[in-house]
């Protein structure tokens, strides 16, 4: 495998360089008849890549070539799963290919998934289907779109080679591109390993590389891990407010950088369910929607736990209090932008959920119902949302009280309005709307992937309203049990 591309990108292996207790070096497995399938062109943009043929005709996106400085490893981590220390784990089919130093200062990993059979592959074939694929692809630019921290999805390579999960399926790879893929996963694995200076050497490394402002600080370690936890606080509380449901929140999935990573079975509610259940194997329902800001601070404390060399435990305790406030705040923050309210009152908590209460009696479609909340909220009775409940008298009471308590705010409708519509999606990545993508895909027509990918980029913006993406799912959509196996 040769770099024959020479292009104006940097990589390094800074992870194999300085952790090589945490990977083992892994060549990919290039999907045999391989070939680029899709092109995320706006990251690949502000990657500063060359829109060239030939790095379009590149290998790289297949597992067939490696760019120059690319020096590919598994990394391996633990982790507890589904509440249970289920040991060692690891990229049993990602390689982390290196980090493409940016033009514009820092980097950014390069991780290759479905690249083949790695030491941690346990009874896994390595690889990954096209469908879970394009799953991983649009649910991270979706997130992107919502403007909550995410992995990036760069490019999904496809070929001849089938593999078999329920069913043969196409097999296919995705290159995800993040600032990091450091997990809570890593630090267990070192704490349960009773590696204590690698351990004190990865803490050190993640602050340098990722919070160089606490490296000088006495109580760093205190400082960075109060920010882990601040940082999973938020990106929960955000995903609450979109009706994200991640479906497999094991303390592997989990980013110490708090960025959404590992989608699998996720879902993205239609109608408003808080008890709503994204992954099927979940029996017990453990990561339902409303459970998941509970399981964060449970996987916080694993994280906790793993630190617990480097820090007291009233320190760990201290810094686990961040926790909550900080998802409360996002949350709020969203929520109160959601409903257009921006002036403090302490009946709005009460307004939202009377709301809440009303969408769950009538199973009314969370995002919609926001929507049009957006463009209703000025109108006497309630404009199109009215129309939507069918206990009129239920709705009317509520949005009485709503629209008197919008008279409290000095805020001019017009400008309410921008701003409900900036903060109210006209559509989210629904599991139907990913499913025609995927069928699309399989057979080689990638123009529904593309247009519901264009849309999801901008998932705001006016036109899309009355469009079919915005329309709500057809019962059949409702009801698509998204297979586990990917
Ligand atoms: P996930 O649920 O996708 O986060 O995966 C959990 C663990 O199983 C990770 O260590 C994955 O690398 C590994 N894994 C999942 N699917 C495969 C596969 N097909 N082959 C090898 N390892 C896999
Ligand atoms: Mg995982």
């Amino acid at each position: 495998m040769t770099a024959k591309v020479r292009i104006s990108m940097k990589f390094e292996q800074q992870w194999g360089h300085k952790l090589p207790e945490l990977c083992s070096e892994v060549a990919p497995t290039p999907l045999r008849g391989g070939r680029l399938l899709y092109l995320n062109r706006a990251l690949a943009d502000e990657l500063a890549l060359p829109d060239t043929e030939t790095l379009q005709k590149s290998a790289v996106w297949w597992g067939g070539e490696l760019l120059a400085g690319m020096r590919p490893v598994a990394q391996v981590y633990s982790g507890h799963q589904f509440g249970v220390w289920a040991g060692q784990l690891g990229d049993g089919r990602g390689l982390l290919l290196g980090e493409q130093q940016l033009p514009t200062g820092g980097s950014v990993d390069w991780h290759l998934k479905g690249a083949g059979k790695t030491p941690y592959s346990r009874m896994g074939d390595g690889r990954a289907v096209l469908r879970s694929t394009l799953r991983e692809f649009l649910a991270s630019e979706a997130m992107h779109g919502l403007g909550i921290a995410t992995t990036r999805a760069l490019s999904i390579a496809t070929g001849e080679e089938l593999v078999q999960r329920e069913v043969a399926e196409p097999g296919a790879m995705l290159i995800r591109v993040a600032q990091s893929h450091l997990r809570f996963g890593h630090f267990e694995h070192l704490f349960h390993r009773q590696q204590v200076e690698v351990l004190k050497k990865l803490a050190d490394y993640s602050i340098e590389t990722f919070w160089p402002e606490l490296a000088c600080e006495s109580d760093r370690y205190f400082l960075w891990f109060a920010d882990i936890v601040r940082r999973t606080g938020t990106m929960i509380g955000q995903w609450q407010s979109v009706g994200f449901a991640h479906g497999v929140m094991n303390t592997d999935n989990m980013s110490l950088l708090g960025l959404t990573l590992d989608y699998g079975p996720y879902a993205f509610m239609d109608d408003y369910q808080p008890g709503l259940i994204g992954n099927h194997s979940d029996y017990q329902g453990r990561y339902a929607f409303e459970n998941q800001p509970t399981v964060g601070l449970w996987n916080l404390n694993r994280l906790a736990h793993a630190l617990s060399g480097l820090l007291s435990a009233d320190k760990l305790k201290l810094a686990l209090k961040e926790y909550e406030p900080a998802l409360m705040a996002a949350w709020g923050e969203r929520m109160r932008g959601k409903l257009g309210l921006y002036a403090a009152d302490s009946q709005d908590n009460d307004l939202l959920i009377e709301l809440f209460t009303l969408m769950a009696r009538e199973k009314a479609d969370y995002t919609r119902t926001f929507r049009l909340l957006s463009y209703a909220a000025d109108s006497d009775k309630g404009g199109l949302l009215r129309d939507d409940f069918i206990d009129r008298p239920a709705f009317e009471s509520w949005f009485t009280r709503y629209r008197q308590r919008l008279g409290k705010e000095t805020i001019d409708p017009q400008t309410r309005q921008t701003r409900m519509l900036a903060i109210n999606p006209a559509l989210v990545l629904r599991n139907y709307l990913a499913q025609e993508a995927i069928s699309a895909a399989e057979q080689g027509d990638t123009t529904v992937l593309a247009s519901l990918h264009a849309a999801l980029q901008n998932p705001f913006a006016q036109h899309l309203d009355g469009s079919a993406l915005a329309k709500p799912p057809p019962e059949w959509g409702k009801q698509l049990v998204i297979s586990c196996s990917s």
